[in-house]
């Protein structure tokens, strides 16, 4: 078995490089290096979506026909290896990743030919209204309703824990059209614009200090009957088909490796100018290489999935598994890098790192000097926020009970 790449997907992988060596500046790879989130502040967001765009490769994963890259599945996981290699900072896949996809598979003409474009010029900014309090691992049991008032809806309910709901322009929703025995049938899914009167966003704060998710509410919401994706009441089947992207749609391996590598320096520095390297206590050393195999399992599984998908094949029930390892190794590594650090993850110092989004709680101090080496930085806020990886997008216990079903048959 021959596991390395081609000679063209190297000449690719070659060409990847000299582009993110120029298209990457300073700036951008200094807010992915200190970033604290998966995801980067809105204006570094918007200038790396700019340099992606204008290159032709903002949609990797989009048929050429609607302005994806043409590439095969090996040249896009060379890709997201080198996005991570590089320090990228992370994109918001809300747009991207999530409602395009559904529009290239579920949307009208006029749907696809109205929001395509603009998602893929960053004009359009999405988020995800499908949680509400007390409907998220129970998903179906949603209950802002939509009411029909001639040829519109009218929208009532609440959303919550949407990201980036503060900045986006458009929200997908599920909505309730009517009360059915079965909760799944009577949901619809629906694209409303955020600046319709009667919606209002209320931020809610994380852990870490940072605002990125909110609470969305809709107040007699006037909605175009013409929003509706895929039929009146079969929302259902959209909204699954929009989280197999979601779950899936990452490549977590190379993220995984890179952060790996960085923890491994960290642990070969000396902490605290007594010449001890927490990489000689081999407590540590046998959990990094346990982490590192373990990564290295999901790499592999990665591979086969790229196997299954250049023959034709779909993701279906590996989105779950590929989205409880993943999630869990991160959390493992975050909390490697927190050992790797010791007394430096003390210092809350948003203003040395680079936050996912505003933290409306902290004053910069008068010296705003960083406190601590430059790689330990963001490291105590990664670790906050990365608790969040193992509920959204669907808790892994979930995914366990999917894959139970689904894979295992019980
Ligand atoms: C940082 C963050 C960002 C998010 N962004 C978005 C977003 O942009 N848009 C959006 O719509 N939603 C978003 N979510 C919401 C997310 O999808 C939900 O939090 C998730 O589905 C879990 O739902 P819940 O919070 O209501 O928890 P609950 O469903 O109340 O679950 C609570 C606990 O019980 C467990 N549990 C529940 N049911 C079962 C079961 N049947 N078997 C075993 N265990 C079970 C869960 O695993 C969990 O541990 C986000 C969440 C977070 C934390």
């Amino acid at each position: 078995m021959d596991l390395s790449f081609s000679a063209a997907d190297q000449a690719f992988r070659d060409d990847v490089r000299r582009f993110l060596d120029t298209a990457l500046t300073e700036r951008l790879r200094t807010a992915g290096r200190l970033s604290t989130s998966v995801y980067a502040e809105r204006e570094v967001m918007r200038e790396w979506h700019a340099a992606l765009y204008a290159k032709g490769w903002i949609a990797p994963g989009w048929p050429v026909a609607y302005g994806g890259c043409g590439w095969s599945v090996s040249q896009r996981y060379i890709f997201s290896i080198e996005l991570a290699r590089a320090s990228a900072p992370g994109l918001s896949p809300m747009g991207l990743g999530m409602c395009g996809p559904v529009l290239i598979g579920h949307g009208s003409a006029e749907q696809k030919a109205f929001y395509l474009p603009r998602i893929l010029s960053g004009e359009d900014f999405w988020c995800q209204g499908y949680s509400e309090p007390g409907s998220g691992s129970d998903l179906a049991s949603l209950q802002m309703r939509a009411e029909v008032d001639g040829d519109h809806f009218i929208c009532n309910g609440q959303k919550i824990w949407t990201t980036h709901a503060q900045y986006a322009n458009r929200i997908f929703c599920l909505v309730r059209t009517s009360r059915e025995a079965i909760p799944q049938r009577g949901i619809t899914f629906l694209l409303i614009d955020m600046d319709t009167p009667g919606v209002r966003v209320d931020p809610l704060i994380m852990t870490s200090g940072e605002h990125v998710q909110n609470q969305v509410f809709f107040t007699d919401v006037r909605v175009p009957m013409a929003n509706v994706v895929g039929k009146v009441g079969d929302g259902w089947t959209v909204a699954k088909y929009l989280l197999e992207f979601e779950r899936g749609g990452t490549a977590y391996a190379p993220d995984l490796t890179v952060r790996l590598e960085k923890i491994r320096a960290m642990a070969q520095t000396e902490r605290a100018g007594d010449g001890l390297r927490l990489m000689d206590d081999p407590a540590f050393a046998t959990k990094l290489a346990e982490a590192g195999s373990e990564i290295a399992a999901l790499e592999f599984t990665e591979h086969r999935l790229m196997s299954t998908l250049s023959q034709g094949g779909s993701i279906g029930m590996m989105s779950s598994m590929l989205k409880t390892r993943g999630t869990e190794l991160s959390q493992r590594l975050t909390e490697l890098a927190l050992e790797a650090i010791g007394p430096w993850a003390s210092p809350f110092q948003p203003h040395a790192t680079m936050p996912g989004g505003p933290v409306p709680h902290h004053k910069a101090p008068n010296d705003p000097s960083p406190i601590g080496p430059d790689h330990a930085l963001p490291v105590m806020a990664k670790y906050l926020n990365d608790r969040a990886g193992s509920i959204y997008a669907g808790s892994n216990e979930i995914q366990r009970n999917i894959m139970a079903k689904g894979i295992l048959g019980l």
